[in-house]
């Protein structure tokens, strides 16, 4: 079972991918994390990874790729994998296909979470954080028992910075200008699949579980 998870930020994807690894014994392939845990340890890679990052921008393909291929190699990718925050461009998505191809497989499915841009808005834009325990809470979705006041601790709720409308509405233009030619590439192929990732999470993971069965 060989699975690609998509979505913009705020679809939850992260979620979906908790649940996915609960239930099945694939492991949890996210570049992101990857880069984070070598950041974190020192390593080459991360020296190479760091800078790009913290500038918030996409680590170099021959980076990336390269160590996407390492780890999709190791034993237990065998039996299966769930990729997350990978492919990023359509480079990276040929570049997918070719080590599918060396390693005699191919990608089963990519599940696209789909959430409209409005709701998204209405999600970014609605977190609060708690000054003094950081503790995270949502307007509408997850609010506190007192507005602006954290139930934790009693400490002001503020707002990040780049939580504010404009630059969301820029976080997600980058995105989906990324986005959408993977979604038309994979449409081509044939595996891509959209879930609704407006309803319930567990409603939006029933979705993504009955595709997994299918295959
Ligand atoms: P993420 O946790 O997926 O949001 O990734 C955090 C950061 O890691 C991104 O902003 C990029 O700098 C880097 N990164 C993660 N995945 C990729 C990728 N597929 N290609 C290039 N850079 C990536």
């Amino acid at each position: 079972m060989n699975i690609i998870l998509m979505g913009l930020p705020g679809a939850g994807k992260g979620t979906q991918a908790s649940k996915i690894i609960k239930k099945y014994p694939i492991p949890h392939i996210s570049t992101g994390d990857m880069f984070r845990l070598a950041i974190k340890n020192g390593t080459e890679l991360g020296k190479k990874a760091k800078s790009f990052m913290d500038a918030g921008e996409l680590v170099p393909d021959e980076v990336t790729i390269g160590i996407v291929k390492e780890r999709l190699a190791q034993s237990d990718a065998k039996e299966g994998f769930l990729l997350d925050g990978f492919p990023r461009t359509v480079e990276q998505a040929e570049a997918l296909n070719g080590i599918m191809e060396e390693l005699g497989t191919k990608i089963d499915r990519t599940i696209f979470v789909e959430v409209t841009e409005e709701e998204l808005m209405n999600r970014l834009t609605g977190r609060r954080i708690c000054e003094i325990c950081g503790t995270t809470y949502h307007l509408v979705f997850n609010p506190p028992k007192q507005e602006g006041v954290c139930d934790l601790d009693g400490g002001k709720l503020y707002q990040r910075e780049d939580d504010n409308p404009e630059t969301v509405a820029n976080r997600l233009e980058v995105n989906i200008n990324q986005t959408t030619p993977m979604l038309d590439f994979y449409e081509n192929q044939g595996v891509l699949v959209k879930v609704d990732g407006s309803q319930d999470i567990d409603e939006v993971f029933d979705d993504v579980d009955e595709i997994l069965q299918s295959i």
